[in-house]
């Protein structure tokens, strides 16, 4: 079973995955987390490029392909084999926020950035895809207290964003969600995290009954 957690910045996705990972090793299944981009060596240099704040003078095609083949070597290297082993796997952010980030925030053409998506998730395709909603106001404050406490400075190129980039994002990802109610659950993030966790709990234990 593949869950995906999708959102804006500062919406609680990792803080939030680790919950749901605690909750459902506890109720006896094995659980994989991982994330994207990233999730093993060669999609994690990825990541450190297109994260790098040096990096600001990426065009957005190029962009597009380096989330597209972190991806193809994250899927083959550490999703399908998680899943054929019948692990439920967790994953933060996928091909949703290829088409948010990409599509609805940079303006790529959103055809074209599905196919990309199939191309590099290949048969995978995520069995629920939680999306934690908060506002842009919200989520970027959270985010930027979160790097003044941390070493995160590397990670800031999203600073740089306008508010209005993330509104376009936010609503993307609204979008998706509508488009697919029956992978997508909105799950409202502005809440404290002890209340979110307890909905997405709900949310998992619903959804994976009898699985
Ligand atoms: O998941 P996390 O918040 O760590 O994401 C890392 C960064 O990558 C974020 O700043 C996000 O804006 C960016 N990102 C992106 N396009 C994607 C996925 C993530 O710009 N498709
Ligand atoms: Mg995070």
């Amino acid at each position: 079973f593949f869950i995906t957690f999708e959102g804006i910045e500062g919406c609680g996705k990792t803080t939030q995955i680790r919950r749901a990972a605690h909750w459902l090793s506890s109720t006896g299944r094995d659980v994989v987390v991982t994330r994207e981009p990233g999730g093993c060596p060669i999609a994690d240099d990825i990541r450190a490029i297109l994260l790098d704040a040096r990096n600001s003078a990426m065009v957005p095609l190029a962009e597009l392909l380096l989330y597209a083949a972190a991806r193809a070597q994250h899927v083959s290297e550490v999703i399908s084999p998680a899943l054929a082993a019948g692990k439920v796997v967790l994953c933060d952010r996928f091909t949703d926020s290829t088409l948010a980030y990409q599509g609805y925030g940079r303006d790529l053409d959103r055809g074209l950035i599905g196919h990309l998506n199939a191309l590099a998730a290949g048969a995978v395709k995520p069995d629920l895809t939680v999306i934690l909603d908060c506002p842009v106001e919200t989520g970027l404050s959270r985010a930027m207290a979160r790097i003044n406490s941390t070493s995160a400075a590397r990670e800031e190129r999203f600073e740089r964003e306008s508010r209005l980039f993330h509104e376009r994002i936010r609503d993307g990802f609204l979008a998706l969600a509508a488009a697919e109610p029956n992978r997508f659950a909105v799950v409202d993030g502005s809440r404290g995290v002890e209340e979110t966790g307890v909905a997405i709990q709900e949310l998992l234990a619903r959804r994976l009954a009898g699985r």
